[in-house]
């Protein structure tokens, strides 16, 4: 008799079938079909016992696909060792009173052998009923668990192929997520650690498949696979997660288990190097620390894969899974998801920060920033979300919304004659005749193309393409100004200017802003501006936070200026009554 504890692990047995719920198999047919003819029984039935009820994988003349666990005789059944017989069930005490049997044309004849898994769980039967009182001779149970036999080889083979990588023969994703929920059948919650390992990176692994057919790359896969499993025997086991992709567990109380790692990996991709740089897939690990929690486990992998990305991202064989870069990564992936969204509705928005003459303090232009109201993350920085535009390719979308939403803030500014100038990135220019398009959008507004300006940063991307030049040539034509932004951080360069069709300089905001603090920062900004206004650019100093900077940068002879100190960015509609000249006690004589 089977007591609490095994019903407990039979239970479990039965659960872990769990697809047979839905698999549908044609083989558990044939045997009902096959049974059914050989004992010439009108019933047949395949079935697994749970806890309160007992349902049917396959099943011949009977019509429900389930009965309560009371109205059962397989329940019966799996306690048995071998066939369970019930000759006359109407004359039997444990099942006379059974609904199944007292019904009309209910049961008499059942014969039952238990569906036991190797583990010695007997999780459900494969039975014959008749409505006629029966008897099978010895000859006759044997087939019938001789069939039963054929069922369970059946489940087996199946259990198999479903966790288990076809490939490498290693058990497989499904497996290890099965055998990460038992780890918590164990008493200790031990601190341990995931590592993934990365066979080939997805973009490699692309190119070498391109180059020299799939048949290297799996035997490389293969290769692995083997050496793996080889490497970890006696400590872990090794799994197939995904096409390229293996882990095992280690617990982080063996001792120097990085160091394991570390020289395990060296192992791989020494053994994988090939003559060429090229086919060389260079695996990489990724280890995330973790202890038993199940409602983490889904996620587990996920942050295995980001300490691989972390490791190829740095050129390096093995990274720590590292939490602030998760975050930053999923930011960033928040971000590029909700761009639509937020241009569709009122959380994205324009700023405009005017630009005054230091000449004679007029307000000459504004210029156009933008901004996200994001629901969840609150004002998000143009610095931060611009980049992630470009990466993910929506940073074309995000321009043409501005573009147009520049031109009819511009048309409703009836009396206001303000001139706008807007931010391109590179990638405006990939693909598209950024010219054509902002032509277009001023005939559409009605605006006239001179009041506006564009703002580009210097740097290889515009001598990368040719495009780049013959549009902005196209923006001059057509009378906007091209202003070159940010100028004299990074690697601005004056020898290359004159190929810039640009007519404005903005000297970058991280010169100016400290200026009256920083001697160094003076000369730079003095010689740029001297520099630039000699050759014949417009200068404008941007990043403007107090007086004296203002005193310093119309002391070097600079046209215009921007920064809080003259104006914060302001809406569309306060701009008008904003000041379009500079107060006195600003304007610095010159
Ligand atoms: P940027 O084009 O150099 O814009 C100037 C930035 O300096 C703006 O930051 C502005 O708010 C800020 N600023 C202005 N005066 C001061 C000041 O006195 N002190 C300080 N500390 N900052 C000042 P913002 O609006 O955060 O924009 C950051 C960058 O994002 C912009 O730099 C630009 O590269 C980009 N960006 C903004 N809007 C757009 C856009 O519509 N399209 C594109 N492609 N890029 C944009
Ligand atoms: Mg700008
Ligand atoms: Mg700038």
């Amino acid at each position: 008799m089977h007591d609490h504890h095994s019903e407990t692990y039979r239970l479990d047995a039965v659960r872990a079938l769990e697809w047979l719920k839905t698999a549908e198999s044609e083989n558990f047919d044939r045997i009902c079909r096959l049974a059914a003819a050989y004992f010439n029984v009108p019933t047949v039935l395949i079935s697994l016992v749970e806890k309160d009820r007992q349902w049917f994988k396959a099943r011949i003349g009977f019509d429900r696909d389930q009965t309560p666990i009371d109205q059962s005789f397989c329940a019966y059944t799996i306690r048995e060792n071998g066939v369970l017989q019930v000759e006359d069930a109407s004359r039997d005490r444990r099942f006379r009173f059974n609904p199944l049997v007292t019904a009309r044309n209910g049961i008499r004849f059942y014969a039952g052998a238990p569906l036991r898994t190797r583990s010695g769980h007997a999780i459900g039967s494969l039975c014959i009923i008749d409505k006629e009182p029966k008897q099978l001779n010895d000859a006759e149970r044997l087939v019938l668990q001789d069939l039963a036999e054929m069922v369970m080889a059946q489940i087996e083979q199946r259990q198999l192929s479903d966790c288990h990588d076809p490939v490498s023969g290693l058990p497989n994703q499904r497996q290890f997520f099965a055998d990460l929920n038992d780890l918590g059948l164990q008493p200790q919650a031990e601190h341990r650690v995931l590592v993934l390992i990365d066979a080939l990176d997805s973009h490699r692994g692309h190119e070498m498949t391109l180059a020299v057919g799939t048949g290297a790359t799996q035997s490389i896969i293969l290769e692995i696979a083997q050496h793996l499993k080889q490497s970890l025997s006696g400590i872990s086991c090794a799994y197939h997660v995904n096409d390229r992709q293996f882990c095992f567990m280690l617990q982080t109380s063996m001792p120097d288990y990085e160091l394991f790692v570390h020289r395990l990996i060296d192992r791989l991709r020494a053994m994988t190097r090939s003559d060429s740089a090229l086919t060389s897939p260079s695996p990489r690990a990724g280890m995330v620390i973790f202890q038993h929690d199940p409602l983490s486990h889904a996620d587990l992998l996920r942050k295995a894969m980001h300490a691989v990305e972390s490791a190829h991202q740095a050129n390096t064989h093995w990274a720590l899974y590292d939490i602030a870069r998760d975050c930053a990564w999923r930011r960033a992936f928040t971000l590029a998801r909700d761009v639509d969204r937020a241009l569709a509705s009122d959380q994205m928005y324009l700023v405009f920060q005017p630009r005054f003459s230091l000449l004679d303090g007029r307000r000459v232009s504004a210029e156009a920033l933008l901004r996200w109201n994001h629901p969840e993350l609150g004002a998000v920085s143009p610095a931060e979300f611009i980049p992630v535009m470009e990466r993910n390719g929506l940073i074309q979308r995000v321009t043409h919304w501005v573009i147009d939403q520049v031109m009819s803030t511009m048309a409703q500014w009836q009396d206001l004659d303000c001139r706008v100038s807007l931010n391109l990135s590179p990638k405006d220019f990939d693909d598209q005749d950024i010219g054509e398009i902002l032509r277009l959008a001023c005939q559409r507004f009605d605006i006239a193309p001179h009041r506006l300006e564009i703002e580009i940063t210097e740097g290889e991307w515009i001598r990368a393409n040719p495009q780049v030049i013959r549009q902005l040539k196209g923006l001059r034509e057509l009378g906007m100004d091209v202003a070159i932004d940010d100028f004299g951080s990074g690697y601005s360069n004056f020898a290359y200017l004159h190929e810039i069709p640009a007519n404005v300089i903005k000297l970058d905001r991280s010169i100016v802003t400290d200026l009256p603090g920083s001697p160094r920062n003076q000369i730079i900004a003095r010689s740029i501006l001297q520099l630039a206004r000699d050759l014949g650019y417009r200068t404008v100093a941007e990043g403007i936070e107090d007086y004296q900077c203002l005193a310093l940068v119309t002391q070097y002879g600079c046209h215009e200026a921007q920064g809080y100190f003259l104006s914060r960015p302001a809406l569309p509609g306060a701009l008008a009554q904003l000041h379009d000249h500079l107060p006195p006690r600003q304007l610095v004589a010159s």
